[in-house]
């Protein structure tokens, strides 16, 4: 998922990308330092990070960084994060 949204926001607001990566890294930094065979968040079932989780975290970021961002971007994905079995990475 992290590649869609990327390509997503690259044709949203490109200055934001850079800090976008880091965010993502972050998050996958904070994931691999707990329980890989379950979302760290949530705990459903899924790799690393669910896409419920992922999107609720990049959502909530985005709206800090741009309110009509992170609408958008919950309307944009809003099947993709709806699906918590689903893992993004
Ligand atoms: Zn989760």
């Amino acid at each position: 998922m992290t590649d869609k949204v990327e390509e997503w926001l690259t044709s949203k607001k490109l200055n934001i990308i850079r800090d976008f990566r880091q965010q993502v890294r972050n998050l996958l930094d904070s994931v691999s330092a707990r329980e890989k065979m379950s979302c760290f968040s949530c705990r459903s079932e899924a790799t690393a990070i669910c896409n419920y989780c992922f999107g609720s975290r990049v959502g909530g970021w985005l709206n800090k960084q741009d309110k009509i961002l992170g609408v958008e971007f919950a309307s944009y994905f809003k099947e993709e994060i709806a699906s918590p079995k689903i893992a993004f990475a």
